[in-house]
């Protein structure tokens, strides 16, 4: 039954078809149960959301699209505010920065900036939305050139829990705009954010397949290669077991693969000239070792490059697993391809490796509260998981992945990749984490965002010790 609330049309409850819409996710395997829901799609309509939740004791859950809708709790007592926010973007050519609502999906973006010459550090898919996206991090294709996408939010609109609509950026409020870029969340719902663009005059990407019983001599082969490629190319790996599906081209459908996907990005016309030239001759020795099944890496527009990892853009009910590895020794290769690779009749849609490094580790300009990653490898696995079954062997196939990749792993995470609550998100040191959590106390000293904030975080919300 909906209720209404000055400013806020349609607070609604379970049973009101406006609930479920506001409950829909891209993560199917995670569709929020809060006590309320609802819709915002101005600025004084999450205003007057963020008043009733205080008024109702109720803590606030907040999402644009539901991509990481398994990442935070249910919150059977919460209030879900779903931002769709129109006016979505709005690019300034001049200043090369866009200004994106909340409830923009990378996409609008790109598609927007791409008549100025301009792209974004957007991730591998066209859906993902922009507000989670940068507050978790985000890691690009361009990242090993450019570092980590929220190093470029020059700034960040949000409501707060005392209700009030504010800017941050590095000379108004400069902790909480630090502390909002990859900080955990549960500091407020943000209601847009302008961001730097990045010039662009060629873009280079596309995905290279293998039968995956090729794997033993090529994710090697790969790892070396990937140690000594320029910052301008940023590369994934990955064992792909994709079903049949219109989406997916035929030489990867219905039989385990391994692909190569990226993007290498040229800034001026000058550089293009040599940039299809250089990809050509860097991804050589690995074509060379045998010939692919399939092979679309070509000048792309950057709008295509969202589509480069051939992420689904529907939704899908999906479990994942992460971690990020200091090293790749040819051990935890061998054991990761006998545990998930062909022979092993692994459940998992995809286990990725994607290489870091370069910017990723050593960003140009310092950021929020993640700026950066030293772990030159991410590892990232996937299944899809209908029913409790399929859960159980998925969970059951990351244990043993991560049996064999223990050696390697580290402590930390990227935020954006963790897409559980069991998993914490292990992002920073004691000493941030404290920081960031002194922030939040300060925002918002009753806790009304604690529905928002990651598991991880969560432990740093003890007293800091200064
Ligand atoms: C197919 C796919 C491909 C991906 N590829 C990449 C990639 O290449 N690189 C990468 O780094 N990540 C990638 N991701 C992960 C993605 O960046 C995160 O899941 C991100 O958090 C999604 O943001 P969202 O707003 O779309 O999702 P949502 O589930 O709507 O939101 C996720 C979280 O963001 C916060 N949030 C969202 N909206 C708001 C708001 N208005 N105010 C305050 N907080 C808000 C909340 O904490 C929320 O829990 C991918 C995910 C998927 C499913």
């Amino acid at each position: 039954m909906a209720r209404s609330f000055a400013g806020v049309p349609d607070v609604t409850r379970p049973g009101n078809p406006r609930y479920d819409q506001a409950c829909r996710v891209y993560n199917i395997a995670g569709i929020p149960a809060p006590a309320e829901a609802v819709i915002a799609a101005t600025v004084e309509q999450v205003r007057a959301a963020v008043r009733h939740a205080a008024a109702a004791c109720r803590p606030i859950r907040v999402m644009s699209t539901g991509h990481a809708s398994l990442s935070r709790g249910t919150m059977d007592d919460a209030l879900l505010i779903r931002t769709e926010l129109p006016d979505a973007v709005r690019i300034d050519p001049y200043t090369r920065t866009a200004w994106v609502a909340a409830g923009t999906r990378w996409e609008q973006v790109i598609t927007a900036a791409a008549p100025h010459g301009l792209t974004a550090l957007h991730g591998s898919s066209p859906t993902v939305g922009v507000i989670g996206y940068l507050l978790h991090g985000g890691l690009s294709f361009y990242g090993r050139r450019h570092g980590v996408a929220a190093n470029g939010v020059r700034a960040i609109e949000l409501v707060t829990a005392a209700g009030d609509h504010v800017r941050v950026d590095a000379g108004h409020d400069p902790d909480l705009f630090w502390a909002l870029r990859g900080g955990g969340g549960g500091f407020g719902i943000v209601t847009a954010v302008e961001v730097e663009l990045i010039d662009v005059a060629a873009t280079i990407s596309g995905t290279i397949a293998w039968p995956a019983e090729l794997a033993a001599t090529l994710v090697p082969a790969w790892r070396d290669w990937a140690a000594s490629a320029p910052r301008e190319i940023t590369t994934s790996l990955r064992l792909l077991n994709l079903p049949l599906l219109p989406h997916v081209p035929a030489p990867l459908a219905g039989a385990q693969s391994l692909c190569i996907s990226g993007s290498a990005i040229a800034a001026t016309a000058a550089e293009s000239d040599t940039t299809e030239q250089t990809v050509a001759e860097l991804l050589e020795p690995l074509r060379a070792i045998a010939e692919p099944n399939l092979d679309t890496w070509r000048t792309v527009s950057p709008v295509e490059v969202l589509r480069t990892q051939m992420d689904p853009d529907f939704p899908i009910p999906v479990r994942s697993d992460h971690s990020l590895l200091a090293a790749l020794p040819d051990a935890t290769i061998a054991g990761l391809l006998h545990t998930a690779g062909p022979t092993s009749g692994s459940p998992l849609l995809a286990v990725e490796l994607r290489h870091l490094g370069g910017a990723f580790a050593t960003p140009r300009q310092p950021g929020g509260a993640f700026d950066r990653i030293t772990a030159p490898w991410l590892y990232f696995a996937a299944g899809l998981a209908p029913d409790d079954d399929a859960t159980e062997a998925i969970t059951d196939q990351f244990a043993a992945n991560n049996a064999v990749l223990a050696p390697s792993t580290t402590p930390y995470t990227a935020p954006s990749f963790v897409e559980n609550t069991h998993q914490h998100q292990h992002t920073f040191d004691a000493e941030t984490a404290r920081a960031v959590a002194a922030i939040r106390q300060r925002h918002d000293p009753d806790g009304l965002f604690r529905g928002d904030v990651a598991r991880g975080s969560i432990h740093a919300l003890t007293r800091p010790s200064s």
